[in-house]
Formats: C-alpha cells, sequence, structure tokens
C-alpha cells in the first residue's frame, strides 16, 4: 500500500539479492547486526531473527579476516535455516583488502557498504576507494556510499570551510557540514560511475544523528540526484528517545517523498532484542500509510473511566496475539497485515471509535453494564460477557480473518 497523499521521489531502483530498492519499490526495511561477524553460529542465528521479524536486508560488519571467512558461511548457516535474506557488508578502512583477499565474502555479499570518509587518507583514499568499486564490478554487486557525520571526510570539510571563510559572504558553519556531507556521498558516486559502475548499482546514505540535520542534509542530497537514498538516523539512542528522534526525521522525509530504504539505528537494552529496531521501522512505514505488515491495533490511552487493569490486559493481549498470528495468517490469508483492530476503553469513544476498525471492542468502563459491545465493518455485531472476553473476541478475530482473506 502507498498513501495516495505522498509522491515518491523519482530515483533508480537499485536491486540487492534479489530485494529492488528505489522506484516504484515499497519502501524496504533494513537492520544491523550486533554480532562478531567471525561467530558464525550467532551471527547467523540474529541474522535469522532480524529476517523473522521482517528485515529485508540485513548488514553484518566485515572488520577482519576472520569475518569476511565467516561470511560464506553465515550465508550457508541461513539458508540451513531457510532464511534467504540478502547480507550487505559494513567496510571501513580495510574494505579494499578483505573483498580482494576473500572471493567467497565477497561473492556471498548482496552489496557492500562503502564510507568514504573511511576509505583511506589522502594519496590512498581514490585508490582503496577505486578498489572496492571495482570489486564490485568484477563480482556484479551494487554498492552503498554510506556517508556519517561521524566520520566524514575532513580533508573535504576543511577545504570547504576555508573556501567559505575566505568568501565574500559566508555561511554559516552549520550550512557548510551539510554540504560537505551531500558532497561526499555525491562526488564518490561520481567517482563510483567513472569507474563504471551503473546509477543502478549505487545507493546513497548521509546519516547524522541530529534530527534537523538529518531533514536538511536529505532534502539538499534528494534534490541532487536521482540515486535511490537509504534514510536512518545514526546513534540514534536507547528507548524511547531513539525511537522518538529517528521517527520524527525519517516520518518528515518520508512525507516529502524522500526516501527508498529504511534503518533504525537503535540501542538495545543490554541483553535486549535487536529485532526492535524492526518492529519500529515497520510501525513507522504503516502508521504512515506506505505499507502494510501487521495488522494494527488501535487503543485508546485509557483514563480514569478505566479504573480497573482489565482494558489494558485486553489491548495487550489482543496486539500480541495478532502478531503470534501472522506466520500463520501470512500464508492462508493475503492481504490479511491490512487488518484494523479497536480495543477500547468505554462508552465515550469506544463505539465510534470501532466502528472506524474493521472489528474493534468497547469495553465497559467504571460504572458502566459488564459488557463489551463488538463493531464488524462498522455494524454492532454481538455484545460479549463474562469473564472470558479476550478468548471471546479472538474467536470473533479468527472467524472474521477467515471470512474476509481466506482463499474460497
Ligand atoms: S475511550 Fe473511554 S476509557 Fe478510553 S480514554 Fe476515552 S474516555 Fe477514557
Amino acid at each position: 500500500m502507498t498513501s495516495s497523499l505522498i509522491a515518491r521521489r523519482a530515483c533508480v531502483p537499485v536491486t540487492v539479492g534479489g530485494v529492488v530498492i528505489g522506484g516504484d519499490a515499497p519502501i524496504v526495511v533494513q537492520s544491523m547486526t550486533n554480532t562478531d561477524t567471525a561467530d558464525i553460529e550467532a551471527t547467523a542465528r540474529q541474522s535469522a531473527a532480524l529476517a523473522r521479524a521482517g528485515s529485508e536486508i540485513v548488514r553484518i560488519t566485515v572488520d577482519r579476516d576472520e569475518a569476511a571467512k565467516a561470511v560464506p558461511h553465515i550465508r550457508d548457516r541461513l539458508a540451513q535455516m531457510g532464511v534467504t535474506v540478502p547480507l550487505v557488508g559494513d567496510f571501513h578502512y580495510n574494505g579494499h583488502t578483505l573483498l580482494a583477499d576473500n572471493p567467497a565474502c565477497a561473492e556471498a555479499l548482496a552489496k557492500y557498504r562503502i564510507n568514504p570518509g573511511n576509505v583511506g587518507f589522502k594519496a590512498k583514499r581514490d585508490r582503496q576507494f577505486s578498489a572496492i568499486v571495482e570489486l564490485a564490478l568484477r563480482h556484479g554487486k551494487p554498492v552503498r556510499i554510506g556517508v556519517n557525520w561521524g566520520s566524514l571526510d575532513q580533508e573535504l570539510l576543511t577545504r570547504l570551510m576555508d573556501e567559505n571563510a575566505a568568501s565574500a559572504a559566508p555561511k554559516d558553519a552549520r550550512a557548510i557540514l551539510h554540504e560537505a556531507i551531500v558532497q561526499s556521498g555525491l562526488r564518490s558516486a561520481e567517482r563510483a560511475e567513472e569507474l563504471g559502475m551503473k546509477p543502478d548499482a549505487i545507493v546513497i546514505s548521509a546519516k547524522v544523528s541530529a534530527v534537523q540535520d538529518l531533514i536538511n542534509v536529505y532534502t539538499l542530497l534528494a534534490a541532487r540526484c536521482r540515486y535511490a537514498l537509504h534514510l536512518g538516523l545514526t546513534e540514534a539512542g536507547m528507548g524511547s528517545k531513539g525511537i522518538v528522534a529517528s521517527t520524527a526525521a525519517i516520518g518528515i522525509l518520508l512525507q516529502q517523498g524522500i526516501g527508498d530504504t529504511i534503518r533504525i539505528s537503535l540501542t538495545p537494552d543490554p541483553g535486549g532484542d535487536r529485532t526492535q529496531e524492526v518492529r519500529v521501522a515497520q510501525e513507522i512505514l504503516q502508521t504512515m500509510g506506505l505499507r502494510s505488515f501487521v495488522p494494527i491495533v488501535a487503543a485508546c490511552p485509557g483514563c480514569g473511566r478505566t479504573t480497573s487493569t482489565l482494558f489494558q490486559e485486553l489491548a495487550s493481549e489482543i496486539a500480541t496475539y495478532v502478531r503470534e498470528r501472522m506466520p500463520q495468517w501470512r500464508g492462508r490469508y493475503p492481504g490479511v497485515e491490512g487488518l484494523n483492530l479497536a480495543v477500547m476503553g468505554c462508552i465515550v469513544n469506544g463505539p465510534g471509535e470501532s466502528k472506524h476498525a474493521d472489528i474493534g471492542i468497547s469495553l465497559p468502563g467504571t460504572g458502566e453494564a459488564p459488557s463489551a459491545p463488538v463493531y464488524i465493518d462498522g455494524k454492532k455485531a454481538t455484545t460479549l460477557h463474562g469473564a472470558n472476553i479476550a478468548g471471546q473476541f479472538k474467536a470473533l478475530v479468527e472467524e472474521y480473518v477467515d471470512r474476509r482473506y481466506g482463499r474460497s
């Protein structure tokens, strides 16, 4: 589903291991592992978990020879698990050597990420950048030119700052920083094209960690090229801060039609679930009406009219139920990811919101009759009573899904 309110910026589509980024393709969800890539089993397991959560491309760090040697084994281990997600290699400093020394790694990866700020310095920069691009061409792989302001090409930045200082009307230093980030990406892409790479093998990203900077950088970049763009707020942070900052920045850019693939860079809690970044990416796209992944459960926040925990328990139980049922539903019920449910706390907004959903329930608030009307396709269908309202409502959802999405 693509929202008709958003006109996507035109770009040259890039195919990464069978997944299309850009053009008319849906916006792709990506993620990145945080395991040691040399640990084949751990990286394969986490890549599989990310893919099963919905990540359509998974990036892995390739920082040393042991990691490069592990890559084809990770791909094979994933295949044994029935997971065929494209793997992207994240290279810094020594990518040219690792890819040249490990052709099986170069072949197993579906795309190479090159950071133009970390590819080498002075005379080595062009030689090492060219070497990676030539290896990508030899293996028929696309690249992502991934600029990051934490590792921005300092020679370029210094030169632009000096030129600005000498100009008659110097601009704000922040504007020059943004220009350096954009130029770093565009010049590297132009150099890749000079070496023979076609625009349909080039994705650009230009990540920064502050919302307003990210919006400005991508707005400039989008206006100046037709390359597919990978969006992400780098170092977004932990918990709600990371989610809110990423959503604010990426949401505004997506609304302007900018962005062909997204990754949410959340810092997990120690031992936390890495797949959270995939769910957040999906939720951003789905709540903006750009894609559908799992049925949405609308719920009111609750208030003084919901003094028992029944309402929170039901909202949580239904959301979990829907997510857990999706692996089975997805195969049997095409289109079920577009289902809308509502779990509402009381009569004030319950019936109204439930009528907007495909199937919604309004629980009894404090002082209301102990009954829960259910609305299906905008009409009151039944009223549930008793101790097992959750079970009865799930049965109605199951029946509705089968009737509406089941193959005849
Ligand atoms: S629907 Fe009822 S319980 Fe929910 S927030 Fe509104 S008034 Fe409160």
